[in-house]
């Protein structure tokens, strides 16, 4: 085992949950998977082609940055840029012919401006902000306003769809129908306005998707689920979703300690007895957080064993008991399965007081990520 730390990508564990999704919504709701923050830390192209392979219809990103990335990658699939776009992106936003999503009269004539001078049509989504209070136009009227400036800047701008997103769709339920309802009279207007086009209407991330049926509408934007993690931060396998990511390393290191010797800056562990702590080359630069010191278990061959001691920026130690049951070379498992043991990003993210989608995004640039499909070359 010659890397340090890699994650181990299972792309045919994301095209069993992409299709999950697809019969869960059923056969009028298309699947459009969010690949934002280079796939919640997966790698956004790799993903985005298993994801369309797996029958999703579309992608989507949260920045220009990323519209482009899948695009100079030869992924030509439609795709809807969720995020706040500034004057500076707006060039590449524009370039990449994906959806743009809009609640704003003036960045609507930006955009009908960008569009102009780079000289082709651009599709636009309206956002209504219906209580996540983030982005989107607070009212209904404002929603019109936007919606007729788009239509008088045809045929530069087409309007295409109209969304929202939820705030509580991972827990309070009462709350994500509330909003439901009151993104009902934009759908509603729109189609009376559309006369013929085909608008579409969505609002369901991963957990709306799950638990809202009536969210589903004509799209869900799913992000984490695809990637087999729990938006509730429970364990993924109540929803039959498997995780796609494996969090590897090694054991580049094994000593014996005295009690009272301690391993790592600071001195956070000092050991009690005689014991045997294995070093494992992968710290916070590679995106474990310092905050697991003392709060961490990894596993090796099929055992779970404790981090003692702080996280250091590119080791970690592990208490691996008196007799040393682990040799240099063996296997470590941050993420995913060894044996009969089993360590998800949700239990690291319970311990860390997040969820799973920050321990994902977290892991850094230095991990290299290597993808299967069950263990076959992808
Ligand atoms: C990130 C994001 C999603 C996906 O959310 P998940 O909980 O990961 O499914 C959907 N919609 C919007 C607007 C987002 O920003």
């Amino acid at each position: 085992m010659a890397v340090r730390a890699l994650a181990h990508v299972n792309l045919a564990a994301i095209e069993r949950n992409v299709k999950l999704l697809r019969r869960t919504v059923g056969p009028r709701t298309e699947v459009c998977a969010v690949v934002k923050a280079d796939a919640y830390g997966h790698g956004a192209v790799a993903v985005s082609r298993a994801a369309l392979g797996a029958g999703a219809g579309s992608l989507a990103v949260a920045t220009a940055n990323e519209a482009m990335e899948l695009r100079a990658a030869g992924i030509d699939a439609p795709l809807l840029i969720l995020g706040a776009i500034s004057s500076e992106e707006l060039p590449a936003a524009v370039a990449s012919g994906g959806t743009i999503v809009v609640w704003d009269t003036r960045f609507v004539e930006e955009l009908r401006v960008a569009a102009l001078r780079a000289g082709r049509p651009l599709a636009v989504h309206v956002k209504l902000d219906t209580g996540l209070g983030r982005l989107g136009t607070r009212s209904l009227s404002e929603a019109i306003d936007v919606v007729q400036a788009v239509r008088a800047a045809a045929p530069v701008l087409a309007l295409t769809g109209a969304m929202t997103h939820f705030a509580t769709a991972d827990g309070d339920l009462e709350f994500a129908a509330a909003q439901l309802q009151r993104f009902a009279p934009l759908v509603e207007r729109l189609r009376a306005l559309a006369d013929g086009e085909r608008l579409r209407f969505h609002a369901a991330n991963s957990a709306g998707a799950l638990r809202l049926p009536g969210a589903r509408l004509d799209m869900v934007r799913a992000g984490i689920a695809i990637y087999g993690a729990d938006p509730m931060n429970r364990d993924p396998a109540e929803h039959a979703l498997e995780p796609a990511l494996a969090l590897r390393s090694y054991v580049a290191a094994v000593k014996q300690i005295a009690p009272g010797e301690s391993t790592g800056y600071g001195r956070h562990f000092i050991a009690d007895r005689q014991t045997h702590i294995a070093t494992i080359p992968i710290g916070y630069g590679d995106g474990l957080p310092r905050a697991l010191v003392n709060n961490c278990d990894v596993l090796i061959g099929g055992r779970r064993y404790p981090l003692r001691g702080m996280v250091s920026m590119d080791n970690i130690t592990v208490d691996v008991g008196p007799s040393a049951a682990v040799a240099v070379g063996e296997l470590v498992t941050l993420i995913g399965l060894d044996g009969p043991e089993r360590q998800t990003a949700e239990q690291l993210a319970q311990r860390l007081g997040t969820i799973s989608y920050e321990v994902l995004c977290l892991i850094s640039r230095r991990v290299p990520r290597s993808y299967h499909r069950d263990g076959e070359p992808a």
